[in-house]
């Protein structure tokens, strides 16, 4: 059956008449019928040519079918074996089958009986055949995901050293060049260090975004207020946002907000969301709320832009690794620039971030309008210590 030729078929059978009688039938099937006398012939025969089934009867001199049906499944466990009986009793069928016959045929030869066995038997070789086609595939599929894996951590690693000396030199000019009176020197040496920055941020993208499967092992879950987070985040990128001339309102909640999850793991989901916020808003605000009152005992962290929102069509698709709604040729070069670069890993890695800590993640948005995207993450109304 390999490269879908006719199947090939091996009819071992002493009685003459009855091994004619077989090449008749199976001729009008179209099936490639080769014959022998006996066990041992057809034994030479299988050793020559890849028989997809033997048909053998199980009363033979020289070498019994039993013998042959217990060679054939150690020697070509691929092959089928189907078993002729020409005994009233079935027992030795049945002994046939235990030993790997795929079926029996009994004597008299009935053409219909004979067509359903030997179509029933094509069907299961088919199978096994894709089955084990598919589990090639996995394997392959398998080692190219180590491969690739393999590839990331070490371009990462190569890429993070000389970032890390680059960073370290640009520090130490803003350092010494802080009472500077040459304010374009200090402006370039500033986007060279944010550029600096935003590499390093994706490349620590890209390591986690390999890394996924390991993203729980890695957890450190402590209980923790979401609005000292919130309030990390909003230190952090402020910044940004002042430089955008973008307002970032901040509603946390009056009271503590405790949750039990990994504090970094959820940090960064948060400042990867407002980054996106920020990148995809040209006007407008960026809010991020707390909202803490539920009947499921959740918490929902809401970011929230007038941005240019996300086409229906697209919003399954944002969170696949590497995929970008806008055409990635029109990037600019920095990460907070409107519209500016980006990989497409952010949401995949957020997406994975939460989920990982038991929650989930949720996203509205209406083109030129704007989008929300909602953490939701199991609460913990215990206080500290509890
Ligand atoms: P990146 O931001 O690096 O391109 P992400 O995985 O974070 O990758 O986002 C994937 C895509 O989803 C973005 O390229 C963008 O097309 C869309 N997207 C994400 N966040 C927003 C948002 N707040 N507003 C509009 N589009 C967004």
């Amino acid at each position: 059956m390999e490269n879908n030729h006719s199947p090939k078929i091996l009819l071992i059978e002493d009685e003459e008449d009855i091994r004619q009688s077989y090449v008749d039938m199976l001729d009008i099937f179209g099936y490639d019928l080769e014959t022998a006398a006996n066990g041992k012939e057809g034994l030479d025969l299988i050793k020559k040519t890849p028989f997809d089934i033997v048909i053998t009867d199980l009363n033979m001199p020289v070498m019994n079918g039993l013998e042959v049906l217990r060679w054939v499944k150690k020697e070509y466990p691929l092959i089928e074996v189907i078993v002729i009986t020409g005994f009233a009793t079935i027992e030795n069928a049945i002994s046939a089958m235990k030993q790997g016959a795929f079926d029996y045929i009994t004597k008299p030869v009935s053409i219909d009986h004979v067509k359903i066995v030997i179509t029933k038997c094509l069907r299961q070789i088919k199978a096994k055949k894709e089955n084990k086609e598919l589990r090639d595939l996995n394997e392959k599929l398998s080692e190219l995901n180590e491969l690739k894996n393999k590839f990331i951590t070490i371009t990462n690693h190569e890429l993070r050293t000389p970032l890390a000396v680059l960073k370290g030199y640009i520090d130490i000019l803003e350092l010494d060049l802080e009472d500077h009176e040459n304010g374009e020197i200090k402006e370039y040496l500033s986007i060279a260090s944010n550029t600096v920055n935003d590499m390093i941020d994706m490349i620590e993208n890209i390591h986690d975004l390999s890394h996924l499967k390991n993203l729980s092992m890695q957890q450190h879950k402590t209980k923790f207020d979401l609005n000292k987070i919130i309030e990390k985040v909003q230190r952090e990128i402020g910044i940004l946002f002042e430089k955008r001339n973008l307002p970032l309102i901040v509603n946390k909640d009056h009271e503590p907000v405790y949750i039990n999850a990994d504090a970094r793991q959820i940090h960064r989901a948060i400042r990867e969301l407002l980054h996106n916020a920020l990148k995809f808003t040209e006007e407008g605000q960026v809010s991020v709320s707390i909202k803490n009152v539920d009947p499921k005992d959740r918490v929902f962290i809401s970011v929230q832009d007038s941005g240019i929102g996300i086409p229906e069509d697209k919003v399954d698709l944002i969170f696949e690794p590497f995929y970008e709604v806008q055409n990635v040729m029109h990037h600019f070069t920095s990460k907070t620039d409107f519209m500016g670069g980006g990989i497409g890993v952010g949401l995949s890695l957020v997406k994975e971030l939460i989920e990982s800590n038991g929650g989930e993640l949720a996203v509205e948005s209406i083109p030129g309008k704007g989008s929300t995207f909602t953490i939701i993450l199991p609460k913990n109304n215990r206080q500290p210590g509890n």
